[in-house]
């Protein structure tokens, strides 16, 4: 009788430590997690319109020393070329894409996205402008508070950009859009604009949107900001980036970002 009892505790002690070993043993063998300590938040800028120029805006931009993303709208003079030059200088490129607004639209007429489209219509001038830009590893979209508050659109632009790899930022121009939540529940990598750079066109007010940017990497890590491809755009972005990564900011490509 005292064998079997003894056996029996014998037996529980082993099957406890098996099934439960000390937690501080467990915590002492846990490889080590790489973490960056050094980085203060993961800044993004997406930098808007490009193709309308060639000129020292836009030779200025290419000469930035971050990882910065160039949205490019098709269609235009300088497009393609600025396209494959931005890629060749080790920016991100992705295509700006002209989408249907609420307001009077200018340009692009053969580029946008309208919702008195077809489904088929739609899906073949989105399949038509990724042939265009073979650098292009996103979208966003230009203008489009009508089209991408309009699911039809937004779910045929998820299965093409899916079929392609491609990812989307909602650029937000209107708080009704279903961009992200349609391009999430589709399985498209995707990320929304936290902050606009330059709605002001005065380098005092772009300084001032970018630091919110900045203060929101630094407190939920990392975000977004959009810009566009103008003169004071670029001297802001010139004097402030040197600062920002020796305070220890990182600038990342929207690829980082998207989820
Ligand atoms: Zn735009």
């Amino acid at each position: 009788m005292a064998v079997l009892v003894l056996s029996a505790c014998i037996l529980y002690i082993l099957k406890s430590r098996t099934e439960e070993p000390a937690p501080t043993s467990r915590i002492v063998t846990l490889p080590k997690i790489e973490i960056e300590e050094d980085i203060r938040g993961n800044i993004v800028i997406i930098i808007d319109d490009f193709g309308y120029r060639d000129d020292n805006v836009s030779e200025g931009f290419l000469s930035l020393d971050a990882d910065l993303t160039f949205a490019v709208i098709p269609g235009h003079q300088n497009s393609k070329v600025f396209a494959a030059k931005a890629d060749q200088n080790g920016y991100e490129v992705i295509v700006h894409m002209p989408m249907e607004s609420t307001n009077e639209t200018r340009g692009e007429k053969e580029y946008m996205l309208t919702t008195s489209m077809t489904s088929n219509e739609i899906e073949s001038r989105v399949e038509e402008v990724i042939s265009e830009f073979p650098e292009a590893v996103g979208m966003n979209n230009h203008q489009g508070s009508k089209a991408t508050s309009d699911k039809r659109i937004m779910n045929i632009l998820s299965n093409v950009l899916k079929r392609h790899g491609k990812y989307f930022i909602d650029s937000r121009t209107t708080s009704e859009t279903v961009a992200e939540i349609t391009m999430r529940f589709r399985g498209v990598h995707t990320i929304r604009r936290h902050v606009f750079l330059d709605n002001e066109n005065k380098q005092n007010k772009i300084r001032e949107q970018l630091y919110k940017l900045v203060d929101k990497a630094e407190s939920i890590g990392l975000a977004v900001g959009i810009g566009h491809a103008r003169i004071n755009t670029l001297e802001v972005l010139k004097q402030e980036i040197p600062k920002l990564k020796e305070y220890g900011f990182k600038f990342q490509f929207a690829s980082f970002a998207v989820k």
